[in-house]
């Protein structure tokens, strides 16, 4: 065990930055003859890849073990800073310990610290202490909430299990014991040689000083003992096989880390779209012009006024709608902006309000807001996302009327990071990479239209950062580190040089599985599985080619459904589906029957709410209940399938009956039209699906996993409900298991079977769904170069044991942090 002497103790210091504090602390440890120089490099680059801030100002800085040639001597020495130094976002450390250890020896120092770090009292007299004695005695003692002599009448469960991790056990893991104990009742502690620790506190745990070939027995004194004991074993075990060094998550997660100087400033968020971006801050709201002072005329011109305005909003969102540099998720968006505003009936009751009291502002603002409470208090949630859709599109109309400009990116003339205090959908649309390269919210929410837009267009975005960002000014220079939930405000230059690194890191590796993007995704041992896009438009059919897709595994019919009047003929969906299939010069493309419903309503077909919920009239029941609607599109479809490769599938199948009767319509339809005869296919979405696969395999041609809907499903979870959506995590074990029922039932039946849900899209979720024998995973088409390189990389046996691991696992978080 490291000891400290009080010749090793330097009282009264001041830094001005951590990184003075890091090397101060490095030649202390150098004049001791501890470590050469360059040690201070190693310690900072440590504090780099892992903060080593503790507890009550306490922190531990050591150097990374590459480095331990550097160390000539195990030594730890402490250097008080009364006034503390900023360490760990508004976190400062008063008292340093730096250490030089060539193996885990520092682990057991952290055991000693746990009194200091457990005791605030303590912690802030011995930051404050002139006496380096008095120091070095408090430390000699043993730390209070470890029980040095564990009962040995303990007369609840114990279990043993051993910890034989290489990499020691450090404060993370105890983190995730400690969390784990949240939903456990009774007494819970661990016992390592003789000594005891309080289970729930990570600390504590720390403080047993476990270390490889450690026996940490757990004991719970619970009646549900049998169960903690498991669960928290099945943890260790878990911890045990953490690998030496964190891979990369995902091809643009990277273990970045900023130091922050004294002028630095951290502002955590929520991630909403991943990524880093470095640049200046525009705030755009301040930019937007000032309102001019409005006049108003007789109640005929302000009806005029009205009109143009009206349709000046119109006009200009169709027109943004049409731009080559929009995406389909900001062209949706547009269009459906443009679709609420131009409703006659709206326009017509503004216009009835104007008269001697009533400007056209005020009566339009007072007829939008009367609307948007309405569909606010429906507590739907399509609809609650419609009243923030109308809100936002009527408010163009008011600023139009107003004189104010919203054109949000019209000052900005380089890349730069936007920050304001929410961003509505309409300005959303508006973004794009050239001159917006991160993006971070006062408010906001993961799951809000602007989040979406980001992360299809691969902006980084944070949300709800608070007020703190307002001390971010137009032009001050900062760091958004999405991937790790921060904006850094005031970055140092080294700060700013190492996030520099990082992207170009990221741009590397985007380059580099965009050259090899036509190469097939076959594993390093031999195993294909085909990668093809989701698409619900033409344009994107050529983005999926571009993007090195083998196909198209999913095409959204009802796309061309919806933001409508009525429904597309049959010509029009034939041109459609016939410039997909064209355009994909011979690759298979499996096209969807409409999936109205749920998520997708569509005004024109006189459905209410009840039957549009996710368990009502959604997909294939609206055409079972609609006939003339599928029929419409199944004749469009047959026509186009002599044009190239087209499969047939068909969403919301619960039962074997379903497909018979969409199959029997298919078949008429088929032989009026004299098409060809396609391949059937069933969407797995509903449990029941997966449950009855075997049957359904004998009926079907192919099955298509649709994961968003099958984990809402099986969870019992609305996928757009944003409270909800942690729950909502389709490597859930129960999800996994479903799809394995469906894959072997497929397989068993000689049918293939495919994945286009969210998950496919997700490197870890791509490599289970390999695993677990899915042959074709579907995405968008952004994604197919990354995902391909995943699976390129990845050993097929490899793959099978992480599936069949992640069967095995109790929840969603077991199955991520499942090594591989
Ligand atoms: C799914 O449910 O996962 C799916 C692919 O279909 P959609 O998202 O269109 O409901
Ligand atoms: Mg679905």
């Amino acid at each position: 065990m490291l000891e400290i002497a009080p010749s090793d103790i330097r009282l009264g210091q001041t830094f001005a930055s951590k990184e003075e504090a890091v090397r101060a602390v490095a030649s202390f440890l150098a004049e001791l003859g501890a470590v050469e120089e360059e040690y201070a490099n190693s310690m900072l680059a440590r504090e780099k890849a892992a903060n080593t801030y503790l507890e009550n100002g306490v922190a531990i800085p050591h150097g990374r073990p590459e480095e331990a040639n550097l160390i000539k001597q195990t030594r730890v020495v402490l250097l008080q800073v009364p006034e503390g130094v900023k360490w760990k976002g508004r976190e400062k450390a008063r008292l340093i310990f730096g250490i030089a250890a060539r193996s885990d020896e520092h682990i057991g120092l952290l055991g000693q610290l746990t009194s200091v770090t457990a005791d605030d009292e303590l912690a802030d007299r011995l930051a404050r202490s002139t006496d380096a004695n008095e120091i070095a005695e408090e430390l000699k003692k043993k730390p209070e909430d470890l029980d040095a002599n564990a009962a040995e009448d303990f007369t609840g469960l114990r279990k043993v299990v051993e910890f034989t991790n290489p990499r020691g056990f450090h404060l993370r893991p105890a983190t995730q014991l400690a969390d784990a104990t949240e939903c456990m009742d009774g007494k819970l502690s661990f016992v390592v040689d003789g000594k005891e620790a309080d289970a729930r506190r990570a600390m504590s745990i720390v403080g047993l000083g476990i270390g490889p070939g450690s026996q940490i027995e757990i004991r719970s004194d619970s009646v549900y003992a049998e169960d903690h004991l498991d669960q928290l074993s099945r943890l260790v075990e878990l911890i045990n096989e953490e690998p030496e060094e964190v891979k990369e998550r995902s091809e643009r997660r990277l273990n970045w880390q900023p130091i922050q100087t004294e002028h630095s400033e951290i502002i955590d968020g929520a991630t909403a779209a991943p990524g880093i971006a470095l640049g200046p801050v525009v705030r755009w709201e301040e930019a937007l012009s000032t309102p001019k002072e409005r006049q108003r005329g007789d109640d005929e011109s302000e009806r005029e006024a009205l009109r143009l305005a009206v349709d000046s909003a119109v006009q200009t969102l169709r027109e943004l709608a049409v731009d080559e540099q929009m995406n389909q998720v900001q062209c949706d968006l547009l269009n459906a902006h443009a679709g609420l505003i131009s409703d006659e009936a709206l326009l017509a009751e503004a216009m009835d309000q104007i008269g001697p009291d009533t400007d056209a502002l005020a009566a339009w603002d007072a007829v939008v807001d009367g609307k948007v409470t309405q569909m606010a208090a429906l507590k739907e949630a399509n609809l609650a996302q419609r009243a923030v859709d109308l809100k936002d599109a009527g408010s163009r109309v008011s600023r139009i009327l107003m004189g104010e400009s919203h054109e949000i990116l019209s000052g900005v003339t380089e890349p730069s990071i936007l920050i304001g205090k929410d961003l509505e959908p309409s300005d959303a649309a508006q973004l794009n990479q050239s001159k917006v390269c991160g993006i971070c919210l006062e408010e906001g929410s993961p799951n809000a239209h602007a989040a979406i837009v980001a992360r299809s267009l691969g902006i980084p975005m944070l949300v709800a950062a608070g007020a703190g960002i307002e001390s971010a000014n137009t032009g001050d220079s900062v760091i958004l580190d999405a991937d790790g939930g921060r904006l850094i405000l005031k970055p140092s230059c080294e700060d700013q040089e190492s996030a520099c690194k990082a992207l170009k890191e990221i741009d590397l590796h985007r380059k580099h599985a965009w050259t090899d993007r036509f190469k097939p995704a076959i594993t390093m041992d031999g195993h294909r599985v085909e990668v093809v896009g989701n698409i619900s438009r033409v344009v994107e059919a050529e983005d999926a080619l571009k993007s090195g897709a083998e196909g198209v595994g999913l095409v959204r019919t009802e796309f061309l459904f919806l933001d409508r009047d009525e429904p597309p003929t049959e010509d029009e969906q034939y041109e459609s589906y016939k410039a997909m299939v064209e355009s994909l010069d011979g690759l298979p493309m499996v096209l969807r029957t409409i999936d109205i419903g749920g998520d997708k309503p569509v005004d024109y077909l006189g459905l209410n709410q009840r039957d549009l919920s996710f368990l009502g009239l959604r997909g294939i029941r609206i055409g079972l209940a609609r006939p003339d609607l599928v029929t419409t599109q199944l004749r469009a479809v047959y026509r186009a399938a002599s044009h190239g490769p087209i499969k047939l599938l068909f969403p919301m199948i619960a039962t074997s009956n379903d497909f018979r009767r969409i199959r029997h319509l298919a078949e008429t339809v088929r032989q009026e039209v004299g098409g060809p005869r396609l391949d059937l296919g069933v969407m797995i979405e509903v449990p029941s699906a997966a449950i009855m696969a075997a049957d359904l395999a004998r009926v079907a041609d192919f099955f298509s996993v649709g994961t968003d809907d099958l984990t809402q499903y099986a969870l019992a979870v609305d996928r757009t409900h944003p409270l909800l959506a942690k729950r909502a995590d389709a490597l859930h074990p129960v999800v996994l298991r479903l799809i394995d029922q469906a894959t072997r039932a497929a397989h068993e039946a000689g049918k293939w079977i495919g994945v286009c849900g969210g998950v496919a899209a997700d490197p870890k979720g791509a490599q289970i769904l390999t695993g677990l024998g899915v042959d074709e995973l579907s995405m968008p088409p952004s994604v197919v170069p990354g995902i391909k390189e995943k699976i390129r990389n990845s050993h097929f046996e490899e793959l099978q044991e992480l599936a069949r691991r992640a069967l095995e696992q109790e929840d969603a978080t077991a199955v991520r942090l499942l090594p591989l």
